[in-house]
């Protein structure tokens, strides 16, 4: 069969696909289905982080599946108690749901603002500022916080959009709340928009002002979170906590999961019959989470996150200033991105062709998300690569 043309057949046609069928995925290495093998520098878009085929977690998914799939959330289960105890102990908040992707956790969380809202004084009219360049999912209702035209063009009307404020820009931020602001959420580090870490005085000053006037200040750790930036959450290394987190893509390192855990101030909002899921916490998925967190320790991958990021940047940096096609990078821990002077488009296709997979970001940024177990050996040989793409 040839798969791509049958795949143009069958399938909705949202993505222009890379014309490569993936096949298997051995650590930091995928091959296609004519055996080629490629360098892995997207882990599947920051979600495999323990890298690909690691026996440890495929052992501990066999056997969840021989012992129970699913059971819906009209029962308990113990996977999914150990994986929210285990998230709520590394996030400091109180409470957990577990949704089955990204953008259920933030649909999830925005509903959590609503109802705080809701409950203090009966109010319908809420508003939440979001940023400009953020990316939140593809529901309706994370769309409209999602602070980007193209995507939402088409699909949300104009009466919902949420007010959008400069990222990194405390003073704009201040000067879009209302009285009907219910919540402000962003990315502790913009993914999507081209790989913006937050500064420092920007959220403590929103952690302030969220703080005076009670509004729920929302972190969107799904790309940023579970270790990618160095720390287990992002928002760890500024030292403030925000009311409500969304998690996803490494949280279950390829198994579908996501979760909103949020303080016990404003996860009570939510009583019986406010929201549901089917699947959100099924055994399988949440033995996932668990193994996760298991297999973090056991490898200290924060440790290593560390001091391989740091190498990355290093490199990173120094390609920068040498090569004209690079016009900045930036990063955080194994998050990195550069911004480049040509198509990057036209990068990321010759780096395929070369046996190494980057993606893109918004803004002309070539974006680099490797699996977190990935060395500085791999590092080298993907420098080797890109540089040769650049020149
Ligand atoms: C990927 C992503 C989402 C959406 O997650 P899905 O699992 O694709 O629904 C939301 N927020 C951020 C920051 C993301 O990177």
């Amino acid at each position: 069969m040839n798969y791509m043309e049958q795949a143009d057949k069958v399938m909705i046609k949202t993505y222009n696909r890379f014309p490569v069928v993936l096949d298997r995925g051995e650590g930091v290495y995928l091959y296609d289905v004519d055996g080629k093998k490629y360098l892995d520098f997207a882990a599947g878009i920051a979600v495999f982080s323990l890298g690909y085929n690691n026996k440890k977690y495929n052992d501990a998914l066999k056997a969840q599946i021989d012992k129970l799939l699913h059971t819906s959330n009209l029962f308990y289960n113990v996977p999914a108690i150990e994986a929210a105890t285990k998230i709520v102990n590394a996030t400091g908040l109180d409470k957990v749901f577990f949704t089955n992707s990204g953008t259920e956790a933030i649909e999830g969380a925005l509903k959590v603002a609503k109802k705080y809202a809701y409950n203090k004084d009966n109010t319908k009219e809420y508003e939440f500022i979001a940023m400009k360049h953020s990316f939140h999912g593809r529901s309706n209702g994370a769309l409209a916080v999602t602070g980007n035209e193209k995507y939402q063009e088409g699909f949300v009307p104009k009466q919902f959009r949420a007010v959008f404020a400069e990222y990194n820009n405390l003073e704009d931020v201040v000067s879009k709340i209302t009285d009907k602001t219910c919540g402000i959420i962003l990315e502790t580090v913009q993914g999507e928009g081209g790989i913006f870490p937050a500064k420092k005085d920007f959220l403590e000053g929103i952690r302030k002002i969220c703080d005076e006037k009670d509004i729920l200040l929302i972190f969107d750790e799904v790309q940023c979170g579970m270790g990618r930036t160095g720390s287990m959450f992002a928002y760890q290394q500024y030292g403030i906590k925000p009311d409500v987190v969304a998690l996803a893509k490494a949280l279950g390192c390829g198994v579908p999961v996501g979760a909103f855990v949020a303080s016990e101030k404003c996860s009570s909002a939510l009583v019986p019959g406010d929201h549901g899921t089917t699947y959100g916490g099924n055994p399988f998925a949440t033995a996932a989470v668990s193994t996760v967190f298991d297999l973090y320790e056991e490898l200290d991958v924060i440790s290593h996150v560390k001091e391989v990021g740091a190498y990355l940047g290093t490199k990173l940096e120094e390609m920068a200033e040498k090569l004209d096609s690079i016009k900045e990078h930036r990063g955080i821990g194994l998050m990195h991105g550069l911004e480049l002077n040509v198509p990057v488009g036209e990068v990321v296709n010759k780096a395929l062709e070369k046996g190494l997979i980057v993606i893109s970001a918004g803004c002309n940024t070539l974006r680099m998300v490797p699996p977190l177990i990935v060395t500085k050996e791999d590092i080298d040989e993907m420098i080797k690569i890109l540089e040769s793409c650049l020149v």
